[in-house]
């Protein structure tokens, strides 16, 4: 069954509930694994475990993640972990007696024991073991199939299929810290019994909505694991806390508890009642709801996360600390591959959990949030529907709409009008333009615009024909689809033509409710037709770190010279994209007084490289910041 099979199933019982506590209750019940599923799993390990031990004596299975954190669901993996340390020290045992009894090597090819004098696991590379494990999995145990060793992970992984049971499973080696953390989720589990129902509703939310729970590693989506990690650290931040932060746990526990792992402090309680319980008392529905809020208040570019401190640590100081070899007094000194959204493993602290997610990941996780936030301020997340519609978690856990699926953002860069960010020279000559002061801020700002993409991302710009007010309103109208809302909330297409009322502007629309691009002030600047050679937007941040080499580490957008040093450096390190990316921006001033903006509408052309949504959330973020800086350089005054 799928997760979608069982929600449709579900919904009418959520929404026959009467609280979105009784809701969330209800969906742990319905996803957890149940007992056979528990049993049915702890057989295939016994198996592998039997087999395994005739080639590796001594050898052990351990399972963690989602089977035995708490948090598993009916289709999660059974992830496990073959501990060789008792095997090393069988063999290095059996090296000395038959050195000393003067025998050779068995060269029996064909016993089993044999596999294991093929190798020496003290010298050997994971990757070898791990072949000689996919080995045995092919030859000697039933039901599993589909076997690859999968070594370019960071953790490489042998994976698996077992057929009866339909189970995917993974198999690592030297994971004892993957082992710890789930048992630390497994701790955290027993001493707050809201984290469940929270962690299953975050979790299946983001499955829904397409933003999370992909295999961990693969692709740029957060894991199940960081997503987890995401509830307890705003469960950590809630006023008072509902959970301790890691340093706290670790203070709690005796001496016998003690655990250092790989270098790093992994300690806490074995037990749930060495804690003291919270004092928070809030319900689940409004902890979901607080969930939606603090992630979409929650300031991701220059914070860290850190469950260890149970706060976020600015960025910067982060990476000064870094430098003197005081980032991780707990346990080796090496940094954190550090991306758009960094969140520290509560042990191993220079592993971000989140490194594989990048800008449009976090960009639509950030955008499911704010919409979730939207919604539990509705009546109709906490209401039930006297008229049987769906409301709470029925409707909060809605799948993506066909629409949504398809054009999963509005392909729009806003830059504000702000006097504050502008220099003062700036300021005056708007200040005496008087009714002029749009169009002149709007030039202005496209001026800065066009100095971003052609000298500091280096877009090769191709002549167009700048089109006159009215040809652009067309323009704009053809190929802008106008966003509304259905009556549930979900974005609808419309895509018609709409007559364009003369003179009017868009300042009575309510600001995200409604985007009529073709409802505008004339269009006062061409389209700059682009085309882009390199991944510009892929590893800038250390590009720019390197460039730096300083405790001064100025933050992305920042500074002109060193943004374009930074292109630079890898238009030249890094080779061409295989197709170059062409797109257009067509730029648009809307608004009234009060609220004037400029909007850059971004179309793909050709982008046969597949870069073109990587490319325009790193453009979302960036340009506004950039014009910002070229405005206050003076750099783009045309
Ligand atoms: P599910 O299998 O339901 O997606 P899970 O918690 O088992 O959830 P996996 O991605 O299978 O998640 O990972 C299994 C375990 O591996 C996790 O519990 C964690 O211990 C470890 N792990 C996974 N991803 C990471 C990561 N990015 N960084 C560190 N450890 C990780
Ligand atoms: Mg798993």
């Amino acid at each position: 069954q799928s997760l979608q099979q069982i929600f449709d199933r579900l919904k009418p019982e959520l929404c026959q509930l009467s609280s979105v506590d009784a809701q969330m209750k209800l969906l742990v019940e319905r996803l957890q694994l149940g007992e056979n599923e528990k049993k049915a799993r702890g057989l295939v390990v016994q198996l592998l475990q039997e087999v395994f031990v005739e080639f590796f004596p001594d050898s052990q299975i351990l399972l963690f993640g989602s089977s035995v954190n708490t948090f598993g669901i009916h289709s999660c993996d059974l992830d496990l972990f073959l501990d060789l340390e008792n095997t090393k020290t069988f063999q290095a045992r059996a090296k000395t007696s038959t050195e000393q009894a003067g025998e050779g090597v068995s060269d029996d090819g064909r016993s089993e024991d044999s596999i294991l004098s093929d190798i020496d696991l003290s010298t050997a590379s994971a990757a070898e073991v791990l072949e000689l494990v996919a080995t045995i999995l092919k030859r000697c145990v039933p039901s599993v199939h589909k076997v690859h060793v999968v070594s370019t992970a960071r953790l490489p992984v042998v994976k698996y299929h077992h057929r009866e049971l339909n189970l995917h499973g993974d198999i690592t080696l030297n994971n004892r810290l993957g082992v710890r953390n789930t048992r630390f989720l497994q701790l955290l589990s027993g001493l707050e019994e809201r984290l469940r129902p929270l962690v299953f509703t975050v979790r299946y939310w983001a499955k829904q909505k397409q933003i999370a729970g992909n295999p961990s590693g693969a692709g740029p989506l957060l894991n199940n694991y960081a997503l987890t990690l995401l509830v307890v650290f705003f469960l950590q931040n809630c006023r008072p806390p509902v959970l301790p932060t890691v340093d706290q746990l670790r203070d709690m526990a005796c001496e016998e508890e003690e655990c250092v792992i790989d270098g790093w402090n992994c300690t806490f309680p074995s037990q749930p009642i060495a804690v003291q319980p919270s004092q928070n008392t809030q319900d689940l529905c409004s902890l979901l709801a607080g969930f939606f809020t603090f992630y979409t208040q929650f300031d991701f570019p220059s914070s860290i996360i850190s469950l260890r401190q149970g706060c976020a640590l600015p960025i910067t100081d982060f990476l000064s600390q870094a430098k003197d070899g005081k980032a991780s007094p707990e346990g080796p000194a090496s940094e954190p591959k550090l991306g758009p959204l960094n969140l520290l493993d509560p042990f191993e602290l220079s592993h971000n959990v989140a490194g594989n997610v990048n800008e449009r990941s976090l960009c639509s996780f950030q955008k499911a949030c704010q919409e979730a936030d939207k919604f539990c301020r509705s009546p109709r997340y906490q209401n039930k529907s006297s008229k049987g519609k769906s409301w709470g978690l029925g409707r909060l856990l809605a799948p993506l709409g066909a629409a949504q699926q398809a054009h999963p953002e509005r392909l729009v860069i806003t830059i504000p009008f702000r006097t504050a960010a502008l220099p003062e020279g700036l300021r005056g000559e708007l200040h005496s333009a008087g009714d002029g002061f749009r169009l002149l801020w709007s030039r202005k700002v496209c001026s800065a615009v066009e100095v971003v993409l052609k000298n500091v991302l280096r877009c090769e710009l191709e002549a167009s024909t700048a089109p006159g007010p009215e040809e652009m309103e067309t323009t704009l109208n053809d190929s802008t689809q106008s966003v509304e809302s259905n009556s549930d909330g979900s974005p609808q297409r419309t895509g018609t033509k709409r007559p364009l009322p003369s003179g009017s502007d868009d300042s009575a629309t309510p600001p995200g409710k409604k985007l009529r691009l073709a409802r505008t002030a004339k269009a006062d600047f061409p389209p700059w037709v682009c085309v882009q050679k390199h991944a510009v937007w892929v590893g800038r941040r250390k590009v720019r770190r390197e460039l730096v080499k300083g405790p001064d580490i100025r933050p992305e957008g920042s500074c002109l010279e060193l943004e374009s040093q930074v292109t630079a450096s890898i238009a030249d390190k890094e080779p061409e994209l295989k197709d170059p990316l062409e797109f257009k921006v067509c730029p648009q001033t809307v608004g009234g007084t009060e609220n004037t903006r400029l909007l850059l509408n971004v179309e793909p052309g050709s982008d046969k490289a597949g870069v073109f949504h990587d490319f325009f959330h790193f453009l979302e973020v960036f340009v506004p910041k950039m014009v910002e800086t070229v405005l206050e350089s003076g750099a783009g005054s045309a």
